[in-house]
Order: structure tokens, then sequence, then C-alpha cells
């Protein structure tokens, strides 16, 4: 099949959050089950900066190869894209969104068209790419190029639909009359991410569970109307992990590599981890281990609530995390009040997010909703036993066996939850049993990209 992405980031050109990793990943997984595929994204700053083999089509459009023959075609426009951030500052999201990502959904179906890619499908992602679907289907419903061309929209966090004023319809270049309740009108704006779902012959999101949560009053954050009027086209997929970056037995990060086989290593990298934050350095005391964005929708409130009773306990708490600033504040004076067996980290520190992995023996994960999450894929590979909340993608990946769940969202079924785990963690043989199930748990992109070629094949016959 031809498959083309489009989306507003790519690992490694710009990432601000998983969406990157997938639209990195998920295309050298697709390519290597021997579809072809192509990507189009936006021609940031950080990427005209960036060290890339820059080429040049016919057109004058830059490229860059990557996997065996994956193009990543770069839509350009410097007044657009030639900013600092992706698509807004610490202040706010920039004022002309709409106007922007309304040009990149434009122009990459002309480059598209122009470099002749001819696509079976076009796979967008979040509300960035919304349009692309709605322009196949009323403007460039009689082109000739597009006929077979069908859409697959994945949704990878449903918090974010991209909202604008409705007088800046007209920017979008859609008629009017598709400014309805049915398709981009949302409470009297407009809403990118609901056209993208009305106009998809296919939409999806990054697990089976949230596929099904998305369609609840609870967490359709106001779309499980629409979604479910589309039902029987929404499908969940979870993504993987690139077990290239993330595996003990060849992290260049951790102090110490380690495998299943060869745990070892594990202990070392305990200690250092005790040595980096400064606690006391001890192998028998078990610590927790944090890794994440601090936003309300990772759990911080439950975890900064419940924190004081969780420091009262024989074990050791590291935190490493950025985000929002009353988070910052809560935490740190936290930090200076449990000084003894917790170690805060106010940063974005991929090496010692590796330490915290390898060094950690349970992770913390209690978000509130969780469309995939990353952090509790990692540290199943790296044997620190994740303990989360049940929902999303986190109730796809982790249960009894290879980590520890609770199911009602409160400070008190948390704290049961973290001291059934430290009774576990005082059991060397039943721990060693889950470490072993959590180890050999395989969430590789190949299991997904299958998965998304079955959702291309059905979005071909639509
Ligand atoms: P998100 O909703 O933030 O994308 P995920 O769990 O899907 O959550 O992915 C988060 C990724 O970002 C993980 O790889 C995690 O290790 C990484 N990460 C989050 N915060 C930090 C940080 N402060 N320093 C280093 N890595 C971080």
């Amino acid at each position: 099949m031809n498959l083309v992405f489009c989306a507003s980031e790519v690992f490694p050109f710009a990432k601000t959050g998983g969406l990157a990793d997938v639209t990195g990943a998920l295309p050298l997984a697709l390519e290597k089950l021997g579809e072809e595929v192509a990507i189009v994204m936006p021609f940031y700053q950080c990427v005209q900066e960036g060290k890339f083999d820059f080429r040049r089509t016919e057109q004058g459009v830059n490229y860059v190869v990557i996997g065996k023959n994956i193009k990543v075609y770069f839509v350009a426009n410097d007044a657009y894209f030639k900013r600092n951030w992706l698509y807004g500052t610490a202040h706010g999201d920039f004022g002309d969104n709409l106007d922007r990502f309304a040009y990149f959904c434009q122009k990459a179906l002309e480059i598209i068209k122009e470099t002749g890619l001819s696509p079976d499908i076009i796979h967008c992602h979040d509300w960035q790419t919304g349009l692309i679907p709605a322009y196949l289907k009323t403007k460039l419903a009689t082109d000739r190029f597009y006929k077979h061309t069908k859409s697959l929209i994945t949704i990878h966090n449903l918090g974010y639909q991209g909202l604008f004023e409705k007088g800046q319809f007209w920017m979008t270049g859609l008629e009017a009359k598709y400014f309805n309740q049915e398709e981009f009108e949302f409470y009297d704006r407009i809403n990118l991410l609901k056209g993208g779902i009305a106009f998809s012959d296919i939409i999806n999101t990054v697990s089976p569970t949230y596929s099904r949560q998305i369609q609840s009053k609870e967490l359709g954050f106001g779309l499980e109307g629409v979604l479910r009027k589309r039902q029987q086209d929404v499908y969940g997929i979870l993504n993987g992990l690139d077990y290239s970056i993330w595996d003990p037995a060849k992290d260049n990060l951790i102090a110490a590599r380690y495998s299943l086989d060869r745990l070892i290593g594990k202990p070392e990298d305990k200690k250092d981890l005790q040595k980096t934050c400064k606690l006391p350095v001890n192998e028998n005391i078990p610590i927790l281990g944090v890794v994440s964005r601090l936003a309300e929708q990772k759990g911080i409130d439950l975890l900064t609530a419940s924190l004081g009773r969780i420091c009262k306990k024989n074990l050791q708490l590291v935190i490493l995390g950025t985000g929002d600033l009353k988070y910052h504040k809560l935490l740190q004076q936290l930090a200076a009040k449990f000084h003894k067996n917790f170690a805060l980290l106010l940063k974005f520190d991929e090496a010692l997010a590796h330490k915290i992995y390898a060094g950690s023996d349970i992770f913390l994960m209690p978000s509130q909703y969780e469309p995939c999450g990353l952090g509790q894929l990692i540290s199943l590979k790296y044997g620190s036993l994740p303990l989360v909340f049940k929902t999303g993608g986190l109730a796809d990946t982790v249960n009894n066996s290879n980590g520890f769940v609770f199911e009602k969202y409160s400070s008190q079924a948390f704290l049961e939850t973290i001291g059934q785990a430290l009774k576990l963690f005082a059991q060397p043989d039943k721990w060693r049993g889950l470490q072993k199930n959590a180890m050999l748990a395989d969430f590789s992109w190949e299991t997904s990209a299958k998965g998304y070629i079955h959702l291309y094949e059905k979005a071909k016959k639509s």
C-alpha cells in the first residue's frame, strides 16, 4: 500500500510529546513490513537548524530520507513555521494557529500531488491535520488524483481539539456550510478535531480501552456524541515502544546494563540512582520512581495529596518532571518537608529518566486518563513494576501479574495499592515472578504496525 503520514511533529525532526514518537516510529515499522510510506510535516525552525541530510525535489520541496526509503517532505513557510516553538509559548497558543495549520493541510495535499505520491491512505494525526479528511471529501472530491485516496485520523489525546473563533472559519478555505453541528461547529466555535473525525473514513486512538472511553461522557471531552455516531469506524491500537532506545541490556545512559537472565546490574543502577539523588544508599529500601509531565491528567493532584503518607513509609521517592507551575511549587514544599527520603528533580532530563526507570523498584503512574502511556511500557521493560490507575492504555498493558492496578480514583485506593506493592517487595521470590512477566511483555512497534495495516485495508474498502 501507498501510505502518506501528515503530522505536525515527527521524531527526530520536531517533538513536544508522544505524537512525535508515534509518527517517527510507526512509518519505520510499516516499511519493514513492506509498505511504502512518505511523511509530510512543517518546516519548523528546529528542523531547519537540525543536522539532517536535506535534499530537494524538482519542485523545490525540501525532504530527508529516513529508514530505507521513507521521504519526509517539509511544508515551508517561514512566517508560519520559523519560530522557537511549535504551537505556542509558555504564555499561550499562537494566535494564528488556525491559519498556520490550514495552510499546512492545503500545502501537504498539494505536495503529495506534485510529487505524484498517489496514496491509498492519508494517515492524519490530531487536530492539526483535521482539515485534510475534510478537503478530500469536499474541495477535492472531484479531483481525479485523489479519487481513490482514503483517510484515517489518529487521536493521540482527545483533550486537545484545536478550537478557534467561528469568525475565522473562512481561513479553512471550506464553504461556510461546513460550519455546522455535525461537522466543524462545537458550542459556537470551530473544532478542527471534530471536523477531522466527521470526514475521516476511519478513526482510531492509541489503545483499545481509550477508544471506548472517548465515547463516554466522562472522557469524551464533549466529542462523545460525534464519536458514538461513528462507533463502527472507531478503533484502538496500542502504541509500541522503541526497544532500540528502551532496553536495559543495551542502554548506554545507565550505570550497569542488565537483562532478565542477568539482573545483577539492576542493584547497581539502584545504587547509582540513590547517589545521583543524594538519597541514602540502601539496596533493601524500595524506590518509587515517577517520570512525568506535571499536569492534571497525570494524576499529580492525587500524588501530592498522598505524598506525605507515602513518605512516612519505609521507602524512597524520586520524582522527575516539569509542567504546571502550581505543581512545581507544591512539590518543592513537600520536598523540603520530606527531604530524607524524597528527591525532586524539576527538569526535563532524558539521561536521568533512563536512570530512574532502571534504578526504581516501582514506577508510579496514577494518570486520571491515559490514551496509551509510554512510561508504564518503559518501566515494564526495565523490571520496575508499574503501579497505575486502571484507565486507557494503562488498563490495557498493566495487570496484577506484571504490576499493580488501583480501580478507584482515590488517595485511599492509591495508598492501599502502594502498601500491597511494598508487601510483595519484601517477598523476593514473588517479586521476581512479577518482574519476569513485566520484562517479557512485548509491546514492539511491529505488533502495532500490523494493527494499522489492518485498519488501512478497512479504510481502502470503505
Ligand atoms: P505524555 O502524555 O507526556 O506523552 P507518555 O507516558 O506517553 O506521556 O510519554 C512520556 C514520555 O516522556 C516518556 O518517555 C517519559 O520518560 C518522558 N518524560 C516525561 N517527563 C520527562 C522528564 N521530565 N524528563 C525526561 N523524560 C521525561
